[in-house]
């Protein structure tokens, strides 16, 4: 099995965050490492994608602008890359005021940024209050940046809140009724993986591990999907909403080894049941007998577990399978 065609994708430059939202796929926090991609490497990362088809591609992180210049440079590599950059996510907050956030624009605007995405969503609100956001999108306006908010459906509803500071889970579910960030996740349209499942997994009815297997059968075609990729600053290729693999965007284009991706290759070819037969067999791995909401939540508890009992070089990084991050 090859990835040998991509379409659009995003570069995650840092895993480092300021929040930590409950609907985190790749579980960002301010304890994870403060790593920052290097423009140079991020060159790489964009020849490897541009050969492969890839003509844009985004900047994500965790929180990009937690450091500025390296996010400069990076956004420079994109021009010298031949990649167009398709937007750059923030959360804002690194918003103090409307002066500095125009002349850290409009270096952006400089270095070859022309869209700015803003992030304000019921998860992001419990971590940075609404005037920064606010701010970004004002500073925008003036530095002749584009943006667009995600999700504009939030920001409406969260407008009628203090905007001067955070709001925790309590006040948004009195303000807006209960359940209200579960009911919010539903029209978000959210990918159930990473911090999103351990977020939201009480309020689903689960299943056993066999019945998910059963429910399940054949290949995980979404493991194989190329239509939404991330790299990251590590160098790892991540299918559209399928965390925790780390293949090598050098192995991009060519055949994948069996030897070095066993697991996601038994993902892709006989799919979860495959997986859990396995754990179980060899891992001695004991489902929940809560059981499970889904394929993927089985397939992260499976991963998680085995990246305790076996060095596995295809299952990380590291941090994403420790539950203090
Ligand atoms: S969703 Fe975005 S802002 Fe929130 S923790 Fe993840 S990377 Fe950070
Ligand atoms: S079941 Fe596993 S391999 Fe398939 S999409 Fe979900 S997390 Fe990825």
């Amino acid at each position: 099995m090859r990835i040998s065609s991509l379409f659009s994708g995003g570069l995650i430059s840092n895993y480092n965050c300021s929040a930590a939202c409950r609907h985190c796929l790749y579980r960002s926090s301010p304890r994870r490492d403060a790593s920052y991609i290097d423009p140079e490497f991020a060159r790489s990362l964009l020849h490897r994608a541009r050969s492969l088809g890839c003509r844009g591609m985004h900047i994500g992180g965790g929180e990009p602008f937690l450091r500025f210049r390296d996010l400069l440079d990076t956004v420079g590599v994109f021009r010298d890359a031949g990649m167009r950059l398709d937007y750059l996510e923030t959360n804002a907050s690194w918003f103090t005021d409307k002066a500095s956030a125009i002349e850290k624009l409009s270096r952006l605007a400089a270095a070859g940024c022309d869209t700015v995405m803003v992030s304000i969503c019921p998860f992001h609100i419990e971590f940075i209050p609404l005037y920064k956001p606010e701010g970004v999108i004002e500073a925008c306006k003036s530095a002749g940046m584009n943006f667009f908010i995600w999700q504009e459906q939030y920001y409406r509803e969260l407008s009628s809140l203090d905007h001067g500071r955070t709001h925790t889970r309590e006040e948004l579910e009195a303000a807006f009724g209960p359940d209200y960030l579960l009911r919010a996740a539903g029209r978000f349209g959210l990918t159930m993986n990473g911090r999103a499942l351990e977020s939201f997994k009480p309020f689903f009815r689960h299943s056993s591990a066999e019945e998910i297997c059963a429910a399940n059968p054949g290949a995980c075609t979404e493991a194989g999907e190329t239509s939404h990729f991330h790299m990251d600053l590590y160098g790892n290729y991540i299918p559209p909403g399928c965390v925790g693999f780390t293949i090598d965007h050098e192995d991009l284009g060519s055949e994948l080894d069996p030897e070095r991706y066993p697991l996601f290759l038994m993902m892709l070819s006989e799919g979860i049941s495959a997986l859990y037969e396995q754990a179980r067999r060899d891992s001695g791995f004991i489902p929940d007998p809560e059981g499970y909401i889904s394929k993927c939540d089985l397939c992260q508890e499976i991963r998680t577990w085995m990246s305790k009992m076996t060095f596995s070089g295809e299952l990380g990084p590291a941090e994403f399978y420790s539950p203090a991050h």
